[in-house]
């Protein structure tokens, strides 16, 4: 931290954070008395700072009690002791119990589908675990998973990058806080190649086929290469499916859409090569996709419609757009700043929504909100939409959401507000009627248009599709997936030995948490499964029918009280189903403890 004084670091330092920093390092409970004080935690961190600065002292993991008193203070609110663990492993503040080494049997093979985000992470444990026996394929021409796919313009992560990372690698230099997809890419693929599990790896390949064999209990997997159309089939004895959830791009339902004369791109299926400079764009969609390409776009096209079914909802992030240099990098080199500061984003992207989630049957407006912590948090986004458009009642009646936050995901202001305020951008609120050669028809009138861009999302949910998997006595499980999507803890499907789904059914949050934290739930969950399976010597392991059903039951209970089940609007958590597939409702400490190991009593070991 060469360039700057402890003084000027500490000046800068997020306050709540700096004093579970002192908190820890002070090794006292009591260490910030007051954390309303910033000059005492400036004047206490400065006192504490300087050995571990140095280098003569090195954090160390703290105790219960330090540790209690340090969430608190992260967070500006009591938290649970139930949290301490997930702190301890995910913050990155210790100590963390490094999983036992697995001892598979001779020629146990695993086939990892999908070379993202989650099967690079499943791929690097299994190889440190010492099963080194594993194949990755990945139907692109690269790994990056979501990260390689959409390459749209504005593309970039809306967690906080310290957040949004592996917790074993939580700072590869990112360059802003919220990083830009290229980055994200980077990363993926340099976690693949220094995990050394490049040679495992096949690109350009796609599973078409899984078919339990009893016999040998293993799947039998034909797959394709997508370049030279040749097919293979291989043995896998466990196979982990991590396609991801937002994998298969949705495109309207609008009639006509075959007749656009000009390119038409979905936002996950961009081509870089359409030109958009002084173009007439149409943008159809307005979730967190259409928020990033929209502001992007807009100051280099000549002409920019988009058009809006809904209006979401939009925060901001003081932090969002930001690059990471400077004393914003220096600060974060202060020792277990980053720690705690991961911890507190942790919690603002976690746990601490949950409240704003549930439905209170006896609030009284459920019109606008769910419950009390709901209607503030509407209140706050609401004030927000008024500080971008208050001055143009147009867009105000135009932007402002008729559904509770949190219904659709919530989403990080990209700009998406300055975007519509410019003179060369409409937002078009009459509906669709059709496409047609030359444009767009609403039933306000047409737009003539030289390129359309649908960020109309994805179908969320496809499980398993396209690939037929057919499971223990012939079960066809993706059709099952297809008619009614199940997964114990949204990952072990009925009839569906050593077959791991990354997420299944219901297999992730809509509301905390990120795509990074799943990942390492899943994955640590799949280890210890496998572990369970070798350790009782056994073949195969699949979910009891009871031990699903339970769950589904108890899930499908559960569901209706989170605000994204309510049916008065439309989201990606339910596909075109009439209750949400895609998500859980569960807390995220909840998702976490689910995830932490198998209940042997859930499977059958054969
Ligand atoms: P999305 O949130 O599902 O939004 C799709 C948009 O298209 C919605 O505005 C939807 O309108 C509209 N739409 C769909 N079909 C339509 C039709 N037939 N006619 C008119 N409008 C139609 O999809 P997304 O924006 O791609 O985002 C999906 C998820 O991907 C996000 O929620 C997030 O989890 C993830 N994502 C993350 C990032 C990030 O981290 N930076 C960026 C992009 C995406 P309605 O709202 O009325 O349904």
């Amino acid at each position: 931290m060469p360039d700057f004084t402890l003084d000027e670091i500490l000046a800068h330092a997020d306050r709540r954070t700096l004093a579970a920093v002192v908190t820890h390092l002070a090794g006292d409970p009591n260490a910030v008395p007051d954390l309303r004080d910033r000059e005492q935690i400036e004047a206490k961190a400065a006192e504490v700072l300087p050995p571990y600065l140095s280098g003569a002292k090195t954090p160390q993991p703290p105790s219960d009690e330090v540790l209690q008193s340090a969430m608190n203070h992260a967070v500006g609110a009591e938290v649970p002791a139930a949290y301490r663990q997930l702190a301890r492993e995910q913050a990155g503040v210790g100590p963390v119990e490094p999983p036992a080494p697995l001892n598979p049997p001779d020629g146990f093979h695993v086939l990892i589908i999908g070379a993202g985000v989650t099967g690079v992470l499943m791929a690097r444990v299994l190889n440190q675990l010492g099963l080194t026996d594993f194949t990755v394929v990945e139907r692109n021409a690269e790994p990056g998973g979501t990260w390689y796919v959409n390459q749209y313009p504005g593309c970039r992560v809306d967690t906080p990058s310290m957040l949004y990372s592996y917790s074993f690698d939580p700072d590869p230099d990112w360059p802003e806080h919220f990083s830009h997809q290229p980055e994200l890419l980077r990363y993926v693929k340099q976690t693949a190649e220094r995990s050394g599990l490049n040679d495992r790896l096949r690109l350009n390949t796609e599973v078409e086929r899984m078919t339990w064999d009893a016999d040998t209990g293993a799947w039998l997997v034909d797959m394709t290469d997508t370049v030279t159309g040749a097919t293979e089939q291989i043995t896998a004895h466990a196979v982990v499916a991590a396609m991801g959830i937002l994998r298969v791009p949705k495109l309207p339902d609008i009639p006509g859409r075959e007749a656009f004369a000009g390119p038409a791109l979905h936002t996950a299926l961009w081509d870089k090569s359409v030109e958009l400079a002084g173009k007439r764009v149409g943008v159809i969609g307005t979730g967190a996709s259409a928020n990033q390409v929209v502001p992007a776009v807009a100051p280099v096209v000549d002409s920019l419609v988009v058009y809006q079914r809904s209006a979401h909802w939009m925060m901001s992030h003081p932090k969002y757009g930001k690059v990471l240099e400077g004393i914003e990098k220096a600060l974060f080199q202060v020792p277990m700043y980053r720690e705690w500061h991961r911890f507190s984003e942790g919690w603002k992207f976690g746990d601490g929504v949950t409240p704003m989630v549930t439905v209170d049957p006896s609030w009284p407006h459920p019109e606008r909100s769910v419950n009390a912590a709901n209607d503030r948090m509407r209140a706050q986004l609401t004030e927000y939409l008024e500080s971008q458009v208050g001055d143009r009642p147009d867009l105000m009646a135009k932007c402002l959401p008729d559904f509770p936050p949190y219904g659709k995901r919530l989403i990080v202001d990209n700009g998406w507000y300055q975007a519509l305020r410019r003179p060369n951008v409409r937002l078009e609120t009459s509906p669709l009627v059709e496409i047609d050669e030359a444009g767009v028809r609403t039933r306000a009138g047409h737009d003539d248009l030289d390129v359309l861009v649908y960020a109309t999302g994805f179908q969320a949910d496809k499980v398993l599709w396209p690939i037929q998997v057919t499971g223990q006595g012939g079960a066809d499980i993706t059709a099952r997936m297809e008619a009614e999507p199940e997964a114990y803890l949204g990952v072990a499907a009925a009839d569906a030995p050593n077959l791991f789904i990354t997420p299944g059914p219901n297999g992730i949050l809509g509301h905390g948490g990120n795509g990074m934290l799943f990942a390492e739930c899943h994955v640590r969950y799949i280890v210890e499964s496998l572990r369970l399976l070798f350790e009782r010597g056994a073949t195969a392991m699949t979910v009891k029918p009871e031990v699903l059903s339970a769950y589904q039951e108890d899930l499908l209970e559960r569901l209706p009280h989170f605000v994204q089940s309510l049916t008065t609007f439309d989201n990606w958590y339910r596909g075109d189903r009439d209750r949400v597939i895609a998500i859980a409702p569960k807390s995220l400490l909840e998702f976490w403890n689910d995830t932490r190991r198998p209940d042997p009593e859930a499977y059958a070991f054969t």
